[in-house]
């Protein structure tokens, strides 16, 4: 059977192997940490630095494809890798998701909306940044950030000295304040001959920036939901891709705007794993290895709850409701680590 090659080894890189074992594959990941959440299920684990290019090629030449659970990988490590065998999703959903700079003017240039930006390098560009786009706004280092790191919230002017301190000379990028009444998210996939299946939108609540819940179905219309679908596809479908997205979308009266793409699995896409016949990893699984793409039609309603930091310590009690237990195997319970989550079917699909 094919070897899926999987780039990193955190817990989307564990549901991926989980999925890829369930249709006959075997997954090779590709992380430098030892004991890592993937590496507990994964047939075979690499584990070296993303400079170490022996240990890269040998990676690549062992599996038959490979695919990713981050983005944020070098761009020399690609290379080696691409040299040898096919990365999917491909180089240039990479290039563009890499950078919110670069990721921002790729969705205007579609057409789609986005939030009003501007690069920053410096103090002088903050000022212009801020006296074009206004207060309040949000400065974000362009590459790196997840679960809200790497951004300063700039309220007023007076703000601006210490957010571009917190981006520590980082290229950054100001964006205006979006005035959204919520949060929801379409986890999309594209497979090899280019068909297109998107899970119905998920509406998702943040806490101190990490994704906290995702609810199906979202507070959304008709009209809005055929939307965000559409919109996800044309992303899609311009970056000729192959596997599994997550689009953010903020709900404003103007409209959906597009906050960022994931080129990935998505953390808000968890709860198909129990509303969906064919949930997000199996979806992107298949992508990735030329298959036809899966039935993801909803079955269920459900509340997806992440488990942070000491939130797992609550296990016990969670196990006792009978809800969906998926716990990723790390061993500290960090604050702000995402240790788990609970998927609460709440009926069935309306
Ligand atoms: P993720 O873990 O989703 O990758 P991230 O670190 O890339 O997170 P963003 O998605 O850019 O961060 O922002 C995190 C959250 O902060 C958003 O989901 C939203 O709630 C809020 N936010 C970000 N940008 C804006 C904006 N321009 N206007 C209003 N709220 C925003
Ligand atoms: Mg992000
Ligand atoms: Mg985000």
């Amino acid at each position: 059977g094919a070897t899926i090659g999987i780039l990193g080894g955190g817990q989307l890189g564990r549901m991926l192997s989980v999925a890829a074992s369930r249709l006959g594959f075997k997954t090779c990941i590709f992380e430098p940490a030892g004991d890592c959440p993937a590496s507990h299920v994964a047939n075979y684990h690499f584990q070296a630095s993303y400079d170490d290019h022996d240990a890269l090629r040998k990676f690549a030449e062992s599996v038959d494809v490979v695919t990713y659970e981050f983005e944020n990988i070098p761009t020399e490590a690609l290379d080696v890798i691409e040299a040898i065998k096919p990365i999917r999703p491909n180089r240039k959903t990479l290039a563009v998701s890499q950078d919110r700079l670069v990721e921002k003017a790729f969705l205007n240039e579609l057409g789609l909306k986005t939030a009003p930006f501007a690069a920053v390098d410096d103090a002088t560009d903050l000022a212009e940044a801020i006296a074009e786009i206004g207060t309040p706004a949000i400065l974000k280092t362009r590459r790196f950030g997840y679960d809200g790191k790497g951004q300063a919230r700039i309220m007023s002017p007076d703000d601006a000295e210490a957010a571009l301190a917190d981006m520590a000379g980082a290229p950054a990028i100001l964006e205006g304040f979006v005035d959204f009444s919520h949060e929801v998210s379409v986890i999309a996939a594209r497979g090899l001959t280019g068909e297109v299946c998107c899970f119905d939108p998920g509406e998702n609540v943040h806490k101190n920036g990490i994704l906290d819940t995702t609810t199906v179905p979202a507070n959304l219309t008709g009209m809005q939901t055929a939307d965000a679908v559409l919109l996800a596809g044309k992303i899609l479908n311009k970056l000729d891709y192959v596997g599994v997205m997550g689009v953010e979308l903020f709900v404003t009266r103007q409209g959906l705007i597009v906050n960022e793409i994931a080129p990935r699995v998505h953390n808000s896409g968890h709860w198909t794993q129990n509303g969906c016949t064919v949930d997000q990893f199996e979806q992107h699984i298949r992508a990735v290895a030329g298959w036809p793409l899966g039935d993801g039609k909803r079955h269920s309603n459900v509340v997806m709850e992440n488990l942070i930091g000491d939130d797992v310590d609550g296990i016990p009690e969670i196990a006792k409701s009978g809800d969906a237990i998926h716990l990723y195997g790390k061993a500290d319970a960090k604050p702000g680590r995402k240790m788990g989550h609970v998927n609460r079917v709440t009926g069935p699909a309306n």
